[in-house]
């Protein structure tokens, strides 16, 4: 089983081990409020009522995860501090694997999604934050604690806007659904953007989800909006490119999901100003993710089975 522990989800999903590329049950159930006990028995619950005699359980959890399986730290998992997935789920199941969700999502998006074949790459997911993760040779790349991809905290913009990490110009302010949201807000505050007020009582209220609806439908404020974040988004891309030199890039997330390729071509088209000596590389193709929000559960069940293995 792969469980995705989400600050407002958590969705659990089962698969055969002789067939581990396609999920054979699901559950989604809310975030219990209520710190670690409350999380830790979630999940079991999860577990027993979807698989009683789970044989490998993945979780992967939104925040910093160290190699021994702790979450260290999970700013949207509220009291989630110090949890000891690994030790205290042990009587679940014999072999229990805990990554940080968005390496969970990288494995099964370059195992099984759209970077399939691919030895080295970067995904991208741009939800209500930006998460990433990293493939090279063929692994999942940790890192000496267990920390890295936190590429949404990279500093593109000092003295930027603020982040919820405390910092200031963070990439995911600048390329994620808040940060559609904040770019709309900041149209609507200039006189315009009325698209994005359809569902918005206020200015303050206007989402990430707004901004993508009111694309699909032919807005041009919204054009230029998603315009603005894909700028944003080549630009620490290209930081990435230059560093690891994928051969893919996947975009995954919420944004994706309601963007898919009018996304991802303009980022793949922004990405050449950013980067150095782009005129003599060979381009990195930019996809968008194909497994959608199971993309994590299922990456974390495939990272489990190959402990097995
Ligand atoms: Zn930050």
């Amino acid at each position: 089983m792969g469980v995705d522990v989400g600050g407002t989800k958590i969705l659990g999903v089962a698969v055969d081990p002789a067939e581990p590329n396609v999920i054979v049950h699901e559950r989604k159930v809310a975030t219990p409020a209520g710190g670690a006990a409350a999380l830790l028995a979630a999940i079991e619950d999860l577990v027993t009522s979807l698989s009683p005699d789970c044989l490998a359980l993945g979780i992967g959890a939104a925040g910093l995860v160290d190699l021994d399986g702790v979450l260290r730290y999970g700013p949207n998992l509220p009291g989630a501090i110090e949890v000891d997935f690994k030790h205290r789920l042990a009587h679940v199941a014999p072999a229990i694997a805990v990554d940080n969700d968005n390496t969970c999502a990288t494995w099964a998006e370059f195992r099984i999604g759209a970077g399939a074949g691919a030895s080295d790459g970067v995904f991208v997911g741009l939800g209500t934050g930006l998460g990433a993760g990293i493939v090279a040779a063929g692994a999942i790349v940790r890192g000496a604690h267990g920390f890295a991809g936190e590429a949404g905290h990279m500093i593109v913009q000092p003295g930027g806007v603020e982040c919820v990490c405390g910092r200031f110009g963070c990439w995911e302010r600048y390329a994620s659904g808040a940060a559609l949201a904040r770019m709309a807000q900041e149209t609507v505050a200039a006189g315009r953007g009325l698209a994005f007020m359809a569902t918005a009582a206020t200015a303050a209220d206007i989402r990430g989800e707004d901004v993508t609806r009111a694309f699909r439908a032919g807005d041009r404020d919204a054009a230029e909006v998603v315009d603005t974040m894909a700028g944003w988004t080549a630009q620490g891309l290209a930081i990435l490119i230059g560093l690891l030199d994928p051969a893919v890039i996947v975009l995954g997330g919420g944004v994706t999901e309601e963007l898919g390729e009018d996304l991802s071509r303009r980022v793949a088209s922004r990405v050449p100003e950013f980067l150095m000596g782009a005129a003599f590389r060979p381009p990195v193709p930019v996809r968008p993710a194909v497994l959608g929000n199971r993309a994590a559960a299922h990456g974390a069940v495939l990272l489990a089975l190959d402990e097995l293995s």
